[in-house]
């Protein structure tokens, strides 16, 4: 089969790779229908992170189609569509008793999809724990809908989540990139009174304004300019909450600063390259006492939490696929849309790629 694969750092190409096996009674092989390339591919390709082995299947964002499933899967046959969550938890590890979903075992356990096992990037791919981990698309949803709910909704949804966002709140997001106006639908949705949304990528405007921002503040006024307003506007209180999902090392300092005393929350979904550590202002935390909360997140994952957001496309409360503004067609494109992402044009929010030409 087709596989788009790490070769080596910074060097990803097509390569015809084995078909995976179905190993396991609970698992299942995949066809991909759909995928979207991420920014945190670019990352596994261009970045710095941990050593990828070789010839590692990338991706992990997709709907697919149910190849074969194994003997004891009980809710999922050949032929269903699904969509397949970025975060696939390990569901036998013991740590899920404790609600460790996302890091069970070991860190970044569930983010495995194309990091530490082969990725949705290929004409099949292969999961385990089918029935935990598949999430079934109703009839009358748009695949383009799912596709955005396995990630970029879902990690924007768990920024308005962590944040704990209350009726009435006042909140900030910063970047305005997929998942921040996914974290800005959220916070609408979850009854943040005035949601402030911080970026310039034209294509992103219109839509956060739709998904609720009030109002939009362009990054290159300056950070000093940017707290002096939000704080002069909050009678000097600073917001309730920030949801930091764009930007720079320097917002992580940004958000402390503008955010409440006493009940403020600072919600990170943003990776961080490089090995300085991520700024924390001394005066701003109150030296350490302030009371500000600092939460660092991934999407939630696994099947329930899929379903459930899949329900908010079904009934109308979303439309994730507003954020597909690239499509390519037959996975041999996939390597432009690998660099469309790596580029970020500034017409560029997400990308959906059809397997099939
Ligand atoms: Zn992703």
């Amino acid at each position: 089969m087709k596989a788009f694969v790490l070769e080596e750092r910074n060097k990803a190409v097509i390569k015809d790779m084995p078909i995976p096996e179905l190993d396991s009674d609970y698992g299942a092989i995949l066809k991909p229908v759909a995928v979207s390339v991420c920014s945190s591919d670019v990352n596994t390709v261009y970045g710095s992170g941990t050593k990828k082995r070789e010839d590692l299947i990338l991706g992990h964002e997709s709907v697919a189609e149910v190849f074969e499933v194994g003997k004891k899967v009980k809710d999922f046959k050949r032929g269903d569509l699904v969509a397949v969550p970025a975060m696939t938890p390990n569901w036998r590890d013991i740590a899920i008793q404790e609600k460790n979903f996302l890091h069970a075992g070991r860190p970044f356990s569930s983010n495995a999809l194309g990091r530490t096992i082969d990725g949705v990037f290929a004409e099949y791919f292969k999961l385990d724990d089918a029935d935990m981990n598949l999430a079934r698309i109703d009839e009358g949803i748009d695949v383009e809908d799912a596709l955005m709910c396995v990630d970029m909704v879902t990690t924007g949804f768990s920024g308005a989540e962590s944040a704990d966002i209350r009726f009435g709140d006042s909140v900030v997001v910063i970047g305005i990139g997929a998942v921040g106006l996914m974290a800005i639908q959220a916070a609408a949705l979850k009854g943040a009174a005035r949601i402030i949304a911080i970026g310039s990528r034209a294509a992103s405007i219109n839509l956060a304004k739709k998904y609720g921002a009030c109002e939009i503040l362009d990054y290159k006024q300056g950070e000093a300019v940017l707290k002096e307003y939000i704080l002069s506007s909050t009678g000097g209180l600073g917001v309730d909450a920030v949801i930091i999902c764009g930007g720079t090392d320097e917002s992580f300092a940004f958000a402390v600063d503008i955010v409440k005393y006493g009940i403020g929350r600072v919600v990170n979904l943003k990776h961080y390259p490089g090995e300085e550590p991520i700024p924390i202002p001394k005066f701003s935390a109150g030296r350490g006492m302030s009371g500000k909360s600092i939460y660092m997140e991934l999407g939630a994952g696994g099947r329930v939490r899929i379903e459930r957001l899949l329900n908010l496309v079904k009934y109308n409360r979303i439309s994730p696929k507003d954020l597909i503004t690239h499509r390519f067609y037959g996975l041999d494109n996939i390597d432009k849309a690998l660099e469309l992402m790596r580029v970020k044009p500034k017409d560029l929010i997400k990308t959906a790629l059809y397997i099939k030409v």
